[in-house]
């Protein structure tokens, strides 16, 4: 007969927790990796959400927006690149199908870099604003 004790109370796991708090575990700072996937996840929902016919005011702010990001973004060499892509391939603000297109351009230019496979920027609607019909 086994001696296991059905009664044990579940593993003790408030070390995962910070100190004081019932909520929030002790996660790490994100990796250059979890940080891209989810900068990217902003930029291109950004683009998405982007007016069609944006204002005078509104291409100016997505293009200091998207000057300042090249500049703060907590990863230097990733920085430095978008940085001179940006200054090489000025970002296109005129209307939310063009700056959708060129955010992906500037993701697959990322993406070459790292030896993955360019998206098809034919579906960069669906992906980050419409979904999919199927
Ligand atoms: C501005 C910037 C510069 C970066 N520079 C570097 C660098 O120099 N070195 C480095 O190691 N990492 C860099 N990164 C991180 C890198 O691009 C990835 O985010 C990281 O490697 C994680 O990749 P992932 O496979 O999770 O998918 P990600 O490349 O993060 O993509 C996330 C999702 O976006 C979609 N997607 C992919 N490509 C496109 C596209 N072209 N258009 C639209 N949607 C797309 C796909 O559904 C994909 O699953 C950079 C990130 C940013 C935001």
């Amino acid at each position: 007969m086994s001696t296991a004790n059905t009664n044990k109370l579940p593993e003790d796991s408030s070390n995962d927790l910070i100190p004081g708090s019932k909520t929030y575990k002790k996660v790490d700072p994100p990796d250059v990796q979890q940080l891209g996937a989810n900068s990217w996840s902003l930029l291109h929902t950004v683009a998405a959400s982007y007016p069609k016919k944006p204002s005078v005011t509104q291409k100016d702010e997505m293009k200091q927006f998207l000057n300042i990001f090249s500049h703060i973004y907590p990863c230097n060499w990733c920085a430095a690149d978008f940085e001179k892509y940006i200054r090489e391939n000025a970002p296109k603000v005129e209307s939310r199908e063009e700056l959708g297109r060129w955010m992906c351009d500037a993701h697959n230019k990322v993406n070459v870099k790292l030896g993955k496979p360019k998206f098809n920027c034919d579906f960069w609607e669906q992906r980050w604003r419409s979904g999919w019909d199927d």
